[in-house]
């Protein structure tokens, strides 16, 4: 596991602020292995994610470029992309995250959000689902979570929650 001064070295220039989170939705681009990929740089056709001078290189993201729009994350093969809206409501924010499982949920559906570990933090409440053709394994799910998670809840069970509460 690695050591939390490594992980805050890894997630600087991929993983928003609190001041950025807090002008709208952003990307949380949350790959931190030097591994040989790029199709991030590719997808983001506003040019937030930087060009890579070498292929196994970590993504960096321009915050100040970066609106949120949700195009990368499909394109991501390691499910590491994520988009984070704190603006979404006074209590409740948005986390847009990459989906492979069935049964894909619907606007509406009561689910389990879950952190990095697995481990269920909240219930959750889908309010989008997008799937397109050109990226037919990987649904964007949009789930509202409580403010205080936003940068917790990573994953979702459908079926709904099992013990988790909403509470902000
Ligand atoms: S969310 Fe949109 S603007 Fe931001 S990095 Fe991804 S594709 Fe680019
Ligand atoms: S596409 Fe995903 S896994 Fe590949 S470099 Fe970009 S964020 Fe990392």
């Amino acid at each position: 596991m690695p050591d939390a001064a490594w992980l805050d070295a890894r997630a600087r220039g991929r993983i928003p602020d609190q001041g950025r989170r807090s002008r709208g939705p952003c990307v949380a681009i949350e790959c931190f292995e030097e591994i040989p990929c790029d199709p991030c740089h590719d997808a983001c056709r506003r040019g937030a994610i930087r060009p890579f001078s070498q292929i196994n290189h970590l993504p960096e993201v321009d915050f100040d470029v970066c609106n949120g729009c949700g195009a990368c994350i499909p394109a991501c093969p390691g499910l590491a992309i994520f988009v984070v809206d704190e603006t979404w409501k006074d209590d409740f924010a948005v986390v847009r995250l990459p989906y492979e499982f069935l049964p894909v949920p619907s606007p509406g559906d009561e689910v389990a959000g879950l952190d990095r570990s697995g481990q269920e933090r909240c219930a959750a409440r889908v309010v989008k689902v997008e799937r397109s053709a050109k990226h037919d394994r990987t649904t964007v799910v949009w789930v509202e979570v409580p403010k205080s998670l936003s940068m917790e809840v990573r994953h979702i069970r459908v079926g709904g929650s099992g013990g988790g509460s909403r509470e902000v």
